[in-house]
């Protein structure tokens, strides 16, 4: 139960790998019980994740031809992300870089104060400011990702608490905690505790709402039956397009 990047209904997943031509892929094999559907579904997701949703009575031989059958199609797609990906460079730290958050970027700016006590981080005007004294990339960094860490620990309480109020099922606001994930955005425990991945605050509050909102709907119900999504739609009826956005930035919000 977690808003992993891209996928839907990805409980107990299990890999696979498959050979066309000289190429391979791996892919998780997705077994869907409370599910209407009936045939056996291939996705790439934006993040490079293969993932193949079957019936759970579907017989393994019949899953592996099928995915098998969509092999040629699945590299083409997996090709595509690379080269789009190919442009995506870790950030170096420097005067001049690009960093996003809450879905605007701001420019980074490295300002060099020999008399300061303290290396600091904060928003001014479109500028990211980072001060302090003789300041390499290595400290930058830190200092960045220490003024990520608490803005996520502030906007995420926030959020919270207004998305709460307008959920019946939710008295009181979850046990929740942060923790960097690379393939999930947030989850939720059988115990009703939350984990959310602090690079979320670099999303637009939208796709923060749409996050949140996804986890406290397993408080009340905990899978992705149809009355599961349908609590989705009831509170955030554009979901999907968000959900979609999010992911489709996933490379850039998750570095
Ligand atoms: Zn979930």
């Amino acid at each position: 139960m977690n808003t992993s990047i891209a996928a839907t209904d990805d409980e107990k997943p299990i890999e696979y790998t498959v050979r066309y031509g000289d190429r391979e892929f791996r892919y998780h094999l997705c077994y869907l019980s409370s599910h209407k559907k009936r045939s056996v579904r291939v996705h790439v997701h934006p993040n490079g994740r293969v993932q193949v949703d079957a019936p759970n009575a579907e017989p393994l031989a019949n899953i592996k031809a099928a995915v098998q059958r969509r092999a040629r199609w699945v590299l083409k797609h997996l090709d595509e992300i690379e080269q789009r990906n190919r442009y995506v460079r870790p950030n170096q730290w420097v005067s001049g870089e690009s960093m996003r958050y809450l879905g605007r970027r701001y420019v980074l700016k490295v300002m060099t104060e020999p008399a300061a006590r303290r290396t600091t981080c904060k928003l001014i005007g479109g500028q990211l400011r980072v001060q302090g004294q003789d300041l390499n990339p290595a400290q930058v960094q830190k200092a960045v990702q220490r003024w990520y860490r608490e803005r996520a620990e502030t906007v995420f309480a926030r959020r919270l608490t207004l998305m709460v109020d307008r959920l019946p099922w939710a008295s009181d606001i979850p046990n929740w905690r942060m923790v960097e994930m690379q393939t999930q955005w947030g989850s939720c425990s059988p115990e009703g505790s939350l984990l959310l991945n602090p690079h979320l605050v670099k999303a637009p509050t939208l796709a923060i709402d749409y996050v949140l909102l996804h986890e406290l709907c397993h408080l009340e119900e905990h899978n992705h039956s149809a009355r599961f999504y349908s609590l989705l739609d009831r509170y955030l009826p554009e979901w999907r397009s968000i959900k979609e956005k999010l992911d489709g930035e996933a490379e850039l919000i998750l570095r």
